[in-house]
């Protein structure tokens, strides 16, 4: 059997309720989902933990606690310190252990509750970190709506380019910036060209934005020259995350050829800090949608049936926004945009071979990009130069103010939810950020 295909067991019980009351009423984080995460209280070290509800379960305390064993212990153990780079590296296998674990102790009528009690910590008290340490980052481009909005804006005779549909499309981005939900984004300087002009200037950035992605998290990784095959690439998957791809056009715009996005992306980019395994996902893998029938095949080495039949996500995305001017009138986020997951041309596990075919050696706790998930039509656009049409069509806001691009104090957030018929919903978190004023 492919390593891609989901595997379905007691822990997707949608029946399954937690003895944690705030995880009956917790759209994100039910008994089902277990997602991974670094956490701490001010003044403690940072350590792995597992969401349930609004409370986290200590994993290097859990570690210690005599209740696991085997796999799982080892699993808690990898989980101690300060990223779960170890825990990843020891695969598939050995986070399906714990979570099992996890489950049968947190479950209604669980004989360790009274000691576990002791071992949650409140969310409202964590402060959450990065999941992992991240070696190398690496944005791809698999949203084909986005690609095709985008190239319509540049490129209206020719919006896809010739190797798209051949190629998943990436670029290297910048590991050090990537930051936790909640990081202030400082507007960027940068250098631009406005079209009218003669010569370039250089100032705070004017046409910030942002992008709707989602984060693949590498778990084991390859050796330097070998690849990965198809059919294994998703056992080398932790999970994912929500990521914003924060993007400077007008910086962009005059940069972006011929190398393509240096610094319009790199001053920073934010993960959702819940990694949410792909052993939660499985019951919402679907069929890939089918390739257009004029559509080229996909080369050998990127096509496996056990893909094509799962690889994609019923996964609803969201971004929100709201002005600081709304917060303080009290007003609710307005909806920039919602759609599905499966506007991805290329699957996580196509993304994950193509990355290693070259010999690339990918390794745990690397996170890549998909590229921003757009939906064809309006209301399902991830990026703020789709939405208004590169600022040609402004956003009306309940608060009468109007937007092209972001402004200072504006805030944007990302959410995912995953449904499917006879399961119980889970949740990818949220992945926050709001503009504060360019620096010097
Ligand atoms: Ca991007």
């Amino acid at each position: 059997m492919s390593a891609n295909a989901p595997i379905i067991d007691e822990t997707h019980d949608p029946a399954l309720r937690s003895w944690v009351q705030s995880e009956r009423d917790c759209v994100d984080f039910p008994i089902q989902n277990l997602p991974l995460g670094i956490f701490c209280r001010a003044g403690e070290a940072p350590r792995g933990g597992v969401a349930i509800g609004r409370y986290i379960v200590d994993l290097a305390a859990l570690a210690g606690s005599g209740l696991l064993e085997g796999e799982a212990l080892a699993a808690a153990e990898a989980a101690s310190g300060p990223a779960l780079n170890p825990l990843l590296a020891l695969g598939t296998a050995t986070r399906r252990a714990l979570r099992r674990r996890l489950s049968a102790l947190l479950r209604e009528g669980a004989g360790e509750r009274t000691a576990i009690e002791p071992l949650l910590v409140p969310m409202a008290e964590a402060e959450m970190h990065l999941p992992a340490r991240i070696g190398d980052y690496t944005d791809f481009y698999v949203g084909i709506h986005h690609a095709a909005n985008i190239g319509a804006i540049f490129r209206p005779e020719n919006p896809l380019l010739p190797n798209y549909k051949h190629v998943p499309i990436g670029y290297h981005g910048r590991a050090s910036t990537v930051r936790p939900s909640g990081t202030a984004v400082i507007r960027p300087l940068g250098q631009t060209k406005a079209p009218d002009a003669d010569v370039p200037s250089f100032g705070p950035a004017r046409r910030l934005d942002h992008e709707l992605e989602l984060g693949l998290w590498i778990a084991t990784g390859n050796e330097l020259g070998s690849t990965i095959p198809i059919a294994e690439a998703l056992d080398h998957v932790a999970g994912l995350s929500l990521l914003n791809d924060w993007s400077a056009r007008d910086v962009q715009a005059w940069e972006y050829q011929p190398l393509g996005p240096f610094l319009a992306k790199n001053f920073v980019t934010t993960v959702s800090p819940w990694l949410v395994t792909m052993e939660a996902l499985s019951p919402f893998r679907r069929a890939q949608p089918p390739r257009p029938e004029n559509d080229p095949r996909a080369l050998p080495y990127l096509w496996d049936e056990g893909d094509q039949a799962s690889g994609a996500l019923s996964l609803t995305l969201e971004v929100h926004l709201s002005t600081a001017a709304m917060r303080d009138a009290g007003l609710a986020p307005h909806r920039l945009s919602s759609g599905p997951a499966t506007n991805m041309y290329w699957t996580l596990a196509q993304m994950v071979t193509h990355h290693a075919s070259n010999g690339c050696a990918l390794m745990p706790g690397d996170l890549m990009g998909s590229g921003t998930i757009s939906g064809p039509d309006d209301g399902s656009q991830g990026s703020l130069m789709e939405i208004t049409r590169n600022a040609r069509n402004a956003i009306a806001l309940p608060s009468g103010e109007t937007r092209t691009f972001l402004e200072d104090g504006d805030e944007i957030v990302l959410t995912g939810r995953f449904e499917a018929e006879g399961y119980r919903a889970i949740g990818l978190g949220e992945c926050r950020g709001t503009i504060t004023p360019a620096r010097g």
